[in-house]
């Protein structure tokens, strides 16, 4: 390895303009950077790993893990309703490879740019383990507007932004479980890879939202840490769920309806907003959704019964219980 740690940084991961985006006040190559944040707000953070083989293929394309690495983070703050500041790279590398990195950091700063966020340090070493990425990232909410995860109430509506369920089918297809046709599988995998997050809506949400969580491992497992956090329940139609999985045309005839209820209700990697809301903004979120050109669909409503119950169109209740992603435990 010709390149040294300081080399590598300054070539792929220190540029000028983020030394002066107006939060910055000190970027990359002191102790400590320092950030400010506007009066009236706080600051929101928030922190995740990729490691090869467990959250990206090794052969996966280093410019969409670029901007994943970095997706996942904003969604976060999306969730939250935050604005984008900043944010830290910590890189373990079990190899140099100059174009690699090169198309990783185009890849970052592309997504970076878009959301005016800068970035402002981390950390790089060598490695023999996989190859991982750790991104954590700051941004800015109006003090008492944050969204959380405890606000839900009985009868408020449940929302969930865009499509669900596709990331999951470019995964099923990756493994050989399903086979797409190729529009599809392009459609796909470019939510699997390259997921935008919600941020604008995220920041329209305050006011509106009474509680908010991005999809990252799965509807009903992340709608459970909603309701328990909120001490309620909730009940899913099971009609508005096959619905949101846009891709599902594309499936053969034949192919079981269980199945992809399973990919919309515990699949993961959507990177997609759910959200309550009291019935009484449904007008709002509607026009909300014509304004940012994303569905916003109503797929039920939270309970005084705790628990998690998907209803068929008879409103009997789904008798599979669907997990979520688990680290820890085999895929759902
Ligand atoms: P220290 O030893 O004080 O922790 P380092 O020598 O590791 O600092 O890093 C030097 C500077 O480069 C620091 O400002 C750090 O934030 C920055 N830096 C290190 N790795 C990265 C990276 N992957 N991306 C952006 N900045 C980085
Ligand atoms: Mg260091």
């Amino acid at each position: 390895m010709t390149l040294g740690e300081f080399d590598l940084i300054a070539r792929y991961f220190s540029r000028d303009a983020d030394a002066r985006h107006p939060a910055v006040r000190l970027g990359v190559g002191d102790d400590c950077a320092l950030l400010s944040v506007s009066p009236g707000h706080v600051l929101a953070t928030s922190t995740d790993l990729l490691v090869e083989g467990r959250h990206f293929f090794p052969d996966v394309n280093p410019r969409h893990l670029g901007h994943k690495a970095l997706a996942v983070n904003l969604s976060d703050l999306a969730a939250s309703g935050a604005r984008p500041l900043a944010f830290l790279l910590g890189l373990s590398l079990p190899r140099v490879d100059p174009p690699w990195l090169s198309d990783f950091s185009d890849g970052l700063f592309a997504l970076a740019d878009e959301h005016r966020c800068a970035l402002i340090g981390g950390d790089t070493t060598a490695c023999t383990g996989p190859l991982t990425v750790s991104i954590t990232v700051m941004g800015e909410v109006p003090a008492h507007l944050a969204l959380r995860r405890s606000g839900a109430r009985v009868g408020d509506q449940i929302y969930v932004s865009g499509q669900l369920g596709d990331a999951r089918l470019a995964l099923e297809h990756r493994l050989g479980h399903i086979t797409l046709p190729n529009a599809a599988l392009t459609v796909a995998q470019q939510r699997l890879e390259l997921p935008t997050p919600r941020v604008a809506l995220g920041q329209a949400l305050h006011g509106l939202a009474s509680a908010c969580i991005d999809l990252s491992d799965g509807l009903v497992g992340d709608l459970t840490h909603i309701v328990n956090a909120s001490h309620t329940g909730a009940e899913l139609s099971e009609q508005a769920l096959l619905a949101s999985c846009g891709l599902s045309q594309w499936l053969p005839r034949a192919f079981p309806r269980d199945e992809l209820l399973r990919f919309i209700a515990s699949g993961g990697d959507d990177y997609e907003l759910l959200f309550t809301a009291h019935p009484s903004h449904a007008d709002a979120i509607a026009a909300l959704s014509l304004h940012l050109k994303l569905p916003l669909r109503r797929v039920g409503h939270i309970t005084e019964e705790r628990g998690i119950r998907i209803l068929d169109t008879q409103g009997h209740p789904h008798p599979r219980v669907f997990s979520s992603f688990d680290h820890f435990s085999p895929r759902p």
